[in-house]
């Protein structure tokens, strides 16, 4: 197996999972992964326009409890990382960093998951604006975000407002955007942070992993070198899918390592 961890994964800590975190971990060693990170949503100030209020709220000591003995019991068979999903928003910076300053994770992946309090994810945010609108504001929007607020490690998935758009991927790539996408690629670099390499729009209809191969070799270029690998699995079935296209990607990019954070420093991985 070319890799073996799955670092972005979800249970029912998280208001969208319905699957265990013992089944995940059941299934993850099943598939002979050595290194999962469990990383629940936690998304400070999200506006519940259609209800479930606080379904994005991580209950962070049952997560923590569960997770340490779940991790006990795979002692010396496969490592667990105990990580979070924070949502990223400008109204939140504050919380957001007292949040992370208060627990010992081993791993975080800054998110954005909203734009102008609106999730892409309901049609009402491409109602009034072109995808290519809408997908600019998200770009910018991750800069802004950056800008301020930095105690994460990786940058999630840079390109899901890519699902959410009418046309999805179909007039997408990184040269079209390319003057939005350098700016969040050349302040992570400069900052020391990852890029994350997300499988799961493959399994949301779109023909390639987040980010684009190609704005995983612009990273690359620009002198990048922190890639984590995830497969955004909210159930079983989903644990380290389209890896041979994380693998694909990985290789025309002409990364040879990937990483794999605990306590929030970054392990290299040889691709084999
Ligand atoms: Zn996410
Ligand atoms: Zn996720």
């Amino acid at each position: 197996m070319g890799i073996i961890c799955d670092t972005h994964m979800h249970s029912s800590f998280s208001g969208d999972s319905k699957t265990s975190l013992r089944d995940m971990a059941v299934r993850a060693n099943d598939l002979g992964l050595k290194m999962i990170c469990f990383t629940e949503h936690m998304d400070f100030n999200f506006p519940y326009l259609k209800g479930e209020e606080g379904m994005f709220t991580l209950n962070t000591d049952s997560y923590l409890y569960e997770l340490l003995k779940v991790r006990s019991e795979y002692e010396g068979k496969m490592d667990i990382g105990y990580g979070v999903e924070l949502g990223l928003k400008e109204d939140a910076v504050r919380q957001n960093a007292i949040y992370i300053k208060n627990h010992e994770f081993d791993y975080v992946i800054a998110s954005l998951h909203l734009v102008n309090e609106m999730d892409p994810y309901y049609p009402e945010y491409f109602e009034d604006k072109t995808d290519e609108e809408g997908y600019v504001t998200y770009f910018k929007s991750i800069y802004d975000n950056i800008n301020k607020f930095q105690n994460f490690d990786c940058l999630g998935h840079i390109d899901y407002i890519v699902r959410y758009g009418k046309s999805k991927d179909t007039d997408y790539s990184y040269n079209k955007y390319a003057e939005y996408i350098d700016p969040i690629l050349k302040f992570l670099i400069e900052h020391e942070k990852g890029l994350e390499l997300n499988t799961a729009g493959i399994r949301k209809g779109l023909k390639n992993v987040h980010p684009l191969p190609d704005i995983l070799k612009r990273y690359r270029e620009l002198g990048g070198e922190l890639v984590t690998i995830g497969s955004d699995a909210h159930d079983t079935s989903a644990i380290a899918s389209d890896y041979d296209k994380a693998m694909e990607a990985l290789e025309y990019a002409g990364f040879k390592y990937y990483c794999m954070y605990m306590n929030r420093i970054a392990e290299f991985k040889k691709i084999v």
